[in-house]
């Protein structure tokens, strides 16, 4: 994997229109453009570690304690002074006891002595070195060990982990489970960390109906209720579900002005285009505040992005495709800016040949949806999911990357190299 450039890198204007809310603006000028207008919540709270994954951490936490706090075996092994270890030949060491992790050896190591020692065990006092069990004979309580080891071996020196003093973790990380037990580590059980940011979500449109109901001619499932929410939720924000809102003035008004008194962000799905139902845009600019709503990227051209009380507001397009892409490029990196987190720097690419043709017109940064797979070899071959009609969810369920294609790429002929951007990463 390589950490990657931004991929829209070329040809700045060329998507320029009319009017502030007109222009078509560039996926990396748009996301910019939110995170600097969003202001990070700063109310902060105590919570247990085992309350704290996901969470944002509030301030610096440094260690107050030396890890490990005593010097420690790295193997099951016995540990002596390492200048009574023979140049040559053999040396033969005399038994005296033995350092079990927690129950440590009292005593202390003379010349030509040893003690059987266990990994994570106290090296005794006037011992320095330990040798691997593997590499010994032992004979009752007389243990010979050959030439050919080195003086200090598989000790681990008090503070090899980290120092007391030093930064274990810093402000605005984001609490995953390896800086949990980090937390544990240096003995925080009760960890400062940023309040949880609230968003609320809704779907408009008069065609939706919630699962489990009867379809009728021309109404569909609201399904973007479900992924939206999934996204919101493993990003660890308090997710207020206000349902379905039908397409009318009052009705989307009304859904503004109640998620606004509940969240600090909004996040909604359909009516953002210019459509004869489409009101969300029509709100915002009305009652609320847009910053704009047109993105180069496909799926997902119309987003309004903008205030409405002091909420910050994304209105994403209604195709269930078109809102996943949008949310993971541009409402995810807002949210985690907003929740306090530390920015995770551009998003990891993969280079990937593309095993099917893939078409595109050049003009806007596409994402389309495929599957990536590791050759023998170790490289990486992707191959489309699908149908990419950003209405067509099978393919994004199906697929485990995004296909990056660049703003001015034409169509992708097979075995032609491609950028790939995986959905799942190890944290
Ligand atoms: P809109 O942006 O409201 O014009 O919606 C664009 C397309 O997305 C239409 O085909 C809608 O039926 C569909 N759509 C809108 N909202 C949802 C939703 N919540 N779940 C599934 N499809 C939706
Ligand atoms: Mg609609």
């Amino acid at each position: 994997m390589t950490e990657a450039r931004q991929p829209e890198a070329a040809s700045p204007d060329s998507c320029a229109g009319a009017g502030h809310g007109d222009r078509l603006r560039r996926l990396d000028e748009a996301r910019e453009h939110i995170i600097a207008d969003v202001v990070p919540v700063t109310e902060r709270e105590v919570v247990s570690l085992r309350d704290a994954l996901g969470r944002v951490l509030a301030s610096a936490v440094h260690s107050t304690v030396d890890v490990p706090s005593y010097r420690s075996s790295a193997m099951d092994g016995y540990a002596l002074a390492g200048q009574d270890l023979p140049s040559s030949g053999a040396a033969t060491f005399e038994l005296v006891g033995r350092s079990l992790a927690g129950r440590p050896f009292a005593g202390r190591v003379g010349r030509g002595q040893c003690v059987r020692i266990m990994t994570g065990a106290p090296v005794p006092e006037a011992a320095d070195t330990v040798v691997m069990q593997e590499q010994v004979c032992v004979d009752g309580n007389r243990v010979v060990i050959a030439a050919g080891q080195r003086v200090g071996q598989h000790v681990r020196p008090v503070g090899e982990d980290i120092h007391r003093g030093d930064l274990a973790i810093g402000a605005g990380t984001l609490l995953h489970p390896a800086q949990l037990g980090m937390l544990a580590a240096v003995g925080v059980g009760q960890v400062p960390v940023l309040r949880r940011v609230r968003v609320a979500t809704f779907s408009t449109g008069d065609e939706l109906r919630p699962v489990g109901e009867p379809l009728a001619l021309g109404q569909i499932y609201d399904s973007n209720r479900y992924s939206l929410c999934g996204m919101l939720a493993r990003l660890g924000l308090e997710v207020i579900d206000l349902g379905v809102v039908p397409d009318t003035r009052e009705d989307t008004l009304r859904a503004f002005e109640s998620a606004a008194t509940r969240a600090d962000a909004i996040v909604t799905s359909g009516g953002v285009s210019v459509g004869e139902a489409d009101y969300v845009t029509e709100t915002l600019e009305r009652h609320g505040r847009i910053g704009f709503w047109k993105v180069a990227i496909k799926p997902g051209k119309p987003i309004a992005f903008g205030r409405f009380g002091s909420s910050y507001f994304f209105g994403l397009p209604g195709n269930p495709v078109a809102v996943m892409v949008t949310f993971y490029q541009l409402v995810q990196p807002a949210l985690l800016t907003l929740m306090g987190a530390v920015h995770p720097g551009p998003p990891i690419l993969v280079r990937a040949v593309c095993g099917t043709r893939l078409r595109k017109q050049p003009g806007r940064l596409e994402f389309q949806r495929g599957v990536l797979e590791r050759r023998a070899s170790g490289t990486y071959t992707v191959r489309s999911s699908g149908h990419q009609g950003s209405g067509v969810l099978h393919s994004m369920s199906e697929a485990n990357c995004f296909i990056v294609l660049p703003l001015d790429q034409g169509d992708v002929e097979p075995g032609t190299e491609v950028e790939v951007q995986p959905f799942a990463g190890l944290v």
